[in-house]
């Protein structure tokens, strides 16, 4: 974990990221297979993250905007890439020119990709999104009519290859989950879209690992290749065996020791009350760091937790070290990931910062300086 003259960096561990699709891919048989969320950036890990697991096999990606498609496919992902979060009209004819498979949530939509299909002479693969309680993208049952369902299944140009949902609360409402995915059952069945050679799927990280049953032929599978829970619990990402891929580390840039009663940081949040050792580490709001967290988080020091003390800078952040031996200039600091017996998670972190792990990834995506290791 020593990465040359880096002053921060992430590091993306090849061996969990390869260990936990095996896993998903694992749970998703024999029925079906998995769809690597990799929006965002592949959750603030770099479209690279996403060529490593083309690599390692994958075939299916999504993303949410035909922007994210297109550098997906310049970092060379082999295989399927599907736009989960809609398009505009004037996109439409870039994703038929690519083979990217949006997904359709109005007519409007549809038509602008049945007419470039048309004008192209390609066939146009596309899913359709019933919204079963979401609210976001996707068509309200009440809302798909006869004339749209016909156009949807027989106009030649285009080819409808799947039907999903999305849900809204799959992390901690089974009961509203489940109404979900009878809501979403019922649409397939009412449509005659069941039993057809579709792929169908509504399972988020949370509803695959949570509940069996709703794993179909596609699952859209985001935090949890990460190796991190998707309700902020370790204990379900570690129940199945999945590994944290992730780490994010940063130098101390300088050691000093503070009297009692000496304010650290901007506003002085923080007062010593003893004569303290502090470390000044590299890292900070800019690179991803909540300010939120001021005064209110924990990294690792020489394998040893130390806490954060006062108000997180744009570039620095001062950790407490009175009761680690020997910190000095250049030792790294851990804010997530594994130092000796150690270990600091994205759950914790998130929680710490009443927020979901999810944003914390993206968060750190902001630190440029990735680095794959073993
Ligand atoms: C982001 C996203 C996912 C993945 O969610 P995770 O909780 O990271 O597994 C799945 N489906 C859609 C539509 C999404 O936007």
């Amino acid at each position: 974990m020593e990465h040359g003259n880096l002053h921060f960096w992430m590091e993306i561990s090849r061996e969990h990221l390869a260990h936990n699709l095996l896993v998903l891919r694992q749970l998703a048989s024999p029925q079906g297979d998995i769809m690597g969320v990799v929006k965002s950036q592949v959750y603030g890990h770099g479209v690279a993250t996403a060529a490593l697991l083309s690599s390692l096999g994958l075939r299916k990606f999504g993303v949410a905007s035909l922007e994210e498609a297109l550098d997906l496919k310049k970092s060379g992902v082999e295989g399927d890439i599907y736009i989960l979060g809609g398009f505009f009209p004037w996109e439409a004819e870039a994703i038929v020119a690519e083979g990217f498979i949006p997904v359709v949530s109005q007519e409007e939509e549809f038509e602008s990709l049945v007419k470039a299909a048309e004008r192209q002479g390609r066939t146009a693969r596309f899913h359709f999104k019933v919204d079963t309680g979401m609210g976001r993208m996707g068509c309200l049952p009440r809302n798909f009519t006869r004339s749209f369902f016909e156009r949807l299944s027989l106009s030649p140009a285009v080819a409808l290859c799947g039907v999903m949902t999305h849900f809204s609360s799959a992390e901690k409402d089974p009961e509203y989950t489940e109404w979900q995915f009878q809501k979403f059952l019922a649409f397939l069945k009412r449509w005659g879209f069941w039993g057809k050679s579709l792929e169908y799927h509504c399972a988020n990280s949370a509803a695959f690992l949570v509940f069996p049953h709703m794993r179909l032929a596609l699952n859209r599978i985001g935090i949890a290749l990460f190796g991190v829970s998707p309700n902020g619990e370790p204990e379900l990402a570690k129940s199945l065996g999945l590994k944290p891929v992730t780490s994010v580390r940063a130098r101390v840039k300088l050691v000093k020791v503070l009297p009692p009663g000496f304010r650290v940081g901007y506003g002085g949040t923080f007062v010593t009350s003893r004569t303290s050792r502090v470390a000044v580490v590299a890292l900070g709001y800019a690179q991803g760091l909540f300010r939120a967290l001021s005064n209110n988080l924990e990294v690792l020091v020489r394998g040893k937790r130390a806490p954060v003390i006062g108000t997180i800078s744009m570039d620095q952040v001062m950790v407490d070290v009175t009761h680690i031996e020997g910190v000095e200039k250049g030792d790294v600091v851990t804010f997530i990931g594994r130092d000796g017996e150690e270990e600091i998670r994205v759950e914790e972190v998130a929680r710490r910062g009443k927020t979901i792990p999810h944003e914390v990834l993206c968060s750190f995506g902001r630190i440029r300086h990735r680095v794959f290791v073993e």
